[in-house]
């Protein structure tokens, strides 16, 4: 199996997995220490969240008790799956929240919309599900890990970790690092490109038979569960690799 993905405490920078990490932040000291010295106080829920079918993509965060379900979803949408303006849903305790909730229901609880604030609808130890794209669907997994008071922030979330980027490996060559990777091909062994090869492939010169699949399309890697999915092409706000405060 292959080893964990790691990423940095955004306080002192040491390196962690996403488990090593959420115990880590428990006792970090430099997190202590940014806490004892802040005079304002917020209420805010930690998260993990993760890809329910690839967990080497996670994130830890924190965020306001008064931010909306709505802030949640722009904040996944800018950071992990925002492709081309897709539905999106949480299900909370078996109760769906859409941005326009669907009520030509058949059975079950009729779906609520994403303005309710998360100390509504959000309790410690809860595990949610969300969706985005209800076609090619992401699977995402959203762990309640904590609630606690710490310092202001002016923004409604704060990024504690995010796993490092994966590297992968082109799959022509077998050397270069990739940089694009075929959707078609994404199931299969061999989906990545990096620029070298395709370089070579656009001007005919790779000698072995390997074609762009018919979609004709490359997808740029990126670090989110959604590459290679749709029309997917990273994220406009943060960049691919996060930076702790202290580097
Ligand atoms: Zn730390
Ligand atoms: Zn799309
Ligand atoms: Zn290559």
């Amino acid at each position: 199996m292959a080893k964990s993905t790691r990423g940095y405490c955004k306080y002192c920078g040491k390196e962690y997995t996403r488990t090593g990490m959420l115990k880590h932040l428990q006792s970090c000291k430099k997190r202590m220490e940014v806490c004892e010295n802040s005079k304002k106080m917020s209420a805010y829920y930690e998260l993990m969240l993760y890809g329910t079918y690839n967990k080497d993509y996670w994130l830890i965060i924190q965020i306001k008790e008064n931010a909306t379900l709505e802030c949640l979803d722009q904040f996944i949408r800018d950071i992990w799956v925002e492709c081309c303006g897709h539905l999106s849903a949480f299900d909370i305790e078996g109760v769906r929240y859409e941005q326009i909730p669907d009520n030509d229901f058949l059975w079950g609880k009729p779906a609520e919309d994403m303005s309710h604030k998360l100390k509504e609808v959000l309790e410690v130890g809860m595990e949610i599900g969300y969706e985005y794209d209800f076609g090619s669907t992401t699977e995402l997994t959203i762990k309640v890990v904590d609630f606690y008071k710490a310092p202001e922030q002016k923004e409604n979330v704060t990024i504690l970790s995010r796993n490092n980027p994966i590297q992968f490996t082109c799959s022509v060559c077998g050397k270069n690092p990739a940089v694009w990777i075929d959707p078609i091909k994404m199931y299969n062994e061999d989906p990545f490109w990096c620029e070298e090869c395709l370089e070579k492939y656009e001007n005919g010169e790779l000698d072995e038979e390997i074609e762009v699949e018919e979609s004709g399309y490359l997808l740029p890697v990126t670090n989110s569960p959604r590459m290679g999915v749709c029309g997917y092409e990273g994220s406009d706000f943060y960049p691919n690799q996060f930076e702790p405060d202290d580097m």
